[in-house]
């Protein structure tokens, strides 16, 4: 089994109004340097994750906030602390996310010298005035953009976020943002339902009512005609959210659904070792401090119910889940654990179980909370 490192990177240019994720609006270079040495101090100490060092890693993911706001100097820092302490493949998938309107020609070429072979950046809409709306701090054309100084730059596996059931949207916006996608034809696309969180901005506007609640109906009628979209244009769904054309799918997102190992380091990292979770602080100014002090910044770990996780996560996949690996792997049939609870989503039509295979329909994957519930 090959391992998964996870590296945050909490600064953004702005904050947009649906976010809840842990980030901070860039505020000063010296407060990311210093992020940064914490961030490699931490991935130089890290105990809880040394078995890994004997475990092949192949693939390592700056995720955030905008790690495009990193230089050169910093990515090439991290990697270096990294390379020192772990196992690396050589066909390794290294992604970088992104933002438009936070990269040039220079930074994507200095990224591509240092070995990252895949991006993924934040598009969301093509339509300008919905993206004001969510206040993304940049435009339609900067994503445009982002994605030919990409193709520029050499990347040959690029993938982006579109929101479907954003305020206001209409089919025939969200069908605009799909046919624009489709023509420029990405590696791979994440395409999500618009969801509200407590204490960000947009749910806020909503409480207020100066934004419409998202209409679930009208949502369904997005998901269905995205699934239309992105098969009749040659690509394949491979999970709830996640599209690809043959062979780009996420290598590193699908360690989180087939559990295989993930090493994350930086505030509010989640760690995974094939039985524990491990969960960094949240607050970035207390991270950097709790390294700086201590060399670490674990503040939960946890035994996991490895046998529920399989099944919710593995529900999450196309494929779905594999009742033989199941039953060989945990010595006990979902049939006869849940058999009440499977019998009422098939009547609901949210899930298809058949001869050696449990997964979600089309209408499962739209509810799919619904399904996961009975799981955990
Ligand atoms: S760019 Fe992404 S991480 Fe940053 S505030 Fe916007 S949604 Fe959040």
């Amino acid at each position: 089994m090959t391992a998964g490192i996870y590296l945050h990177i909490p600064f953004c240019k702005s904050r947009c109004s649906y976010c809840d994720f842990a980030t901070d609006v860039y505020k000063s270079s010296d407060a990311v340097e210093r992020y940064v040495n914490a961030l490699c101090e931490e991935i130089s100490n890290s105990q809880e994750q040394s078995q890994t060092a004997e475990t092949l890693v192949d693939t390592i993911y700056f995720g955030g906030g905008t790690p495009s706001l990193l230089t050169q100097k910093q990515v090439e820092k991290i990697l270096n602390s990294i390379y020192k302490k772990f196992n690396i493949q050589s066909d390794i998938e290294l992604t970088m996310e992104m933002n438009p309107a936070t990269v040039s020609i220079e930074t994507l070429r200095d990224y591509r010298s240092l070995g990252v072979n895949r991006a993924s950046f934040g598009v969301q809409t093509f339509d300008d005035t919905e993206l004001k709306r969510l206040a993304r701090g940049h435009d339609a054309n900067d994503a445009r953009q982002t994605f030919r100084l990409l193709r520029e730059a050499g990347f040959e596996n690029v993938s982006f976020d579109l929101i479907a059931g954003l305020p206001r949207q209409t089919i025939a916006d969200w069908e605009r943002n799909l046919d624009e996608a489709m023509k420029l034809r990405p590696e791979h696309l994440s395409l999500y339902l618009l969801e509200i969180h407590e204490g960000t901005p947009l749910a806020e506007q909503i409480r207020n009512e100066r934004q419409p609640l998202p209409d679930e109906d009208l949502a369904a009628e997005m998901y269905e005609l995205m699934l239309e979209k992105i098969a009749a244009n040659g690509y394949r769904q491979y999970e709830i959210s996640n599209f690809s054309l043959p062979g780009f799918e996420s290598r590193h997102n699908s360690k989180y659904w087939l559990l295989d190992p993930v090493y994350a380091f930086g505030v509010s990292a989640h760690s995974f070792d094939g039985k524990r979770r491990f969960s960094n602080e949240r607050d970035t100014a207390k991270y950097v401090k709790l390294i700086e002090e201590n060399g670490g910044a674990v503040v939960m770990r946890e035994d996991v119910d490895v046998a529920s996780e399989f099944i919710f996560l593995g529900l999450r996949l196309n494929k779905g889940i594999d009742l033989v690996e199941y039953r060989n792997r945990f010595e006990t049939d979902i049939e006869e654990t849940y058999r009440d609870n499977l019998s009422r989503l098939e009547d609901s039509e949210l899930i298809e179980l058949t001869l050696g295979n449990l997964k979600l329909t089309q209408k499962g994957m739209l509810f799919s909370n619904e399904v996961f519930a009975v799981f955990v």
